[in-house]
């Protein structure tokens, strides 16, 4: 990884804008890119998603069709693309999108660990004064948490009130998903992480802790923890075990949300297991465009929110040796999100 000098983003599109980024988190999707294990993409590549920043320049008919933009707008940028007239565009479902592209991750969309990045106005949510940009970089990160949440109140039958769940993985998502189920009534919620800071976190934000290690049977103790199997699950984490933990934690025919994808390629199921358990594994993949408001309106309102203290900000030269701690060192005490400032 370097930081290079590189051709400025233009405008190709009428409804483009060109965004000055202020704060672009580092996603553990990035790690991947980082370890160059995506065949599809071509060197050099510019990753980044999770950003905000300050609208440098619009497109012909932004101004028309997109008034709220203008120049000198703050805004968070919502980095899936997608089509708009599709069936799955039009019920709401654009992440579904045959034609859907990630910027960073897709090799014709460069990301936003650059100063300027290239977005369609359609994608790009102004943001109050109050909401820093800090916070509005992570609303990217937060969207996907929350559109776990509504997945699980959805196939809850409509409502976590009173009820009890487990999250696997208190990174970022967990962290998030854990806030957004407790603002949707959930009572009792585990989450388990290996790193006992991420825990720390976890309680103050009102779960419960479990800390995992070897040894550990973590459908046994969050049985305890909880009094019985979990109404709901949501693994935040990717691996065959952390899928198999939310699974068969969960009571039957109640759902086990998978969102991680640290494991990307064939996972195995115990196929015998899942069935005498009745587990209903649900895939839960990224965010419609109304979890991200959602997403937004909440960190802008303080009911979600990454603590401060687990936030590190830092210019782009430091960025290599954070990929480096991030995605290559094993040790704990890691922060939950690291966000680079190009201006830094
Ligand atoms: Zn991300
Ligand atoms: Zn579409």
């Amino acid at each position: 990884m370097q930081v290079q000098d590189g051709a400025e983003p233009e405008i190709t599109h009428p409804t483009d804008v060109i965004v000055r980024v202020k704060r672009v988190g580092i996603c553990g999707s990035d790690g991947g890119r980082w370890e160059w294990t995506n065949a599809l993409l071509k060197q050099p590549h510019i990753g980044g998603h999770e950003y905000s920043g300050i609208v440098e320049a619009i497109g012909p008919e932004v101004s028309a069709k997109f008034p709220h933009l203008k120049v000198g707008t703050r805004v968070a940028g919502m980095p899936i693309d997608h089509c708009s007239v599709c069936a799955l565009c039009r019920s709401g479902l654009s992440q579904h999108c045959a034609k859907r592209r990630v910027m960073g991750a897709h090799p014709t969309w460069p990301g936003a660990f650059a100063e300027l990045v290239a977005s369609d106005a359609k994608l790009l949510i102004p943001i109050p004064d109050e909401l820093s940009f800090d916070r509005a970089c992570t609303t990217e990160p937060a969207a996907c948490s929350t559109w776990v949440g509504d997945r699980c109140e959805f196939f809850c039958g409509g409502s976590l009130k009173g009820k009890s769940g487990l999250i696997a993985g208190g990174g970022p998502i967990g962290f998030f998903a854990l806030q957004d189920m407790i603002a949707r009534g959930a009572s009792k919620v585990v989450v388990t992480d290996a790193d006992p800071n991420r825990l720390k976190s976890v309680e103050k934000a009102g779960g419960i802790a479990l800390q995992v290690g070897p040894g550990v049977d973590v459908v046994a103790e969050v049985t305890k923890l909880l009094g019985g199997l979990a109404d709901f699950s949501a693994d935040c984490v990717g691996f065959t075990e952390t899928r198999d933990q939310c699974g068969f934690a969960t009571k039957p025919y109640h759902p086990s949300a998978w969102c991680g994808l640290h494991v990307d390629g064939p996972s195995p199921v115990a196929a015998g297991q899942y069935i005498r358990r009745g587990v209903v594994s649900v895939g839960v993949f990224a965010y419609t465009p109304a979890a991200y408001k959602l997403a937004g309106e909440r960190l802008l309102s303080g009911t979600i929110g990454l603590p401060d203290s687990d936030v590190v900000c830092c210019g782009f030269d430091d960025g290599q040796k954070w990929f480096t701690r991030l995605f290559a060192d094993k040790a704990p005490g890691k922060p939950a999100k690291v966000v680079l400032d190009p201006s830094l």
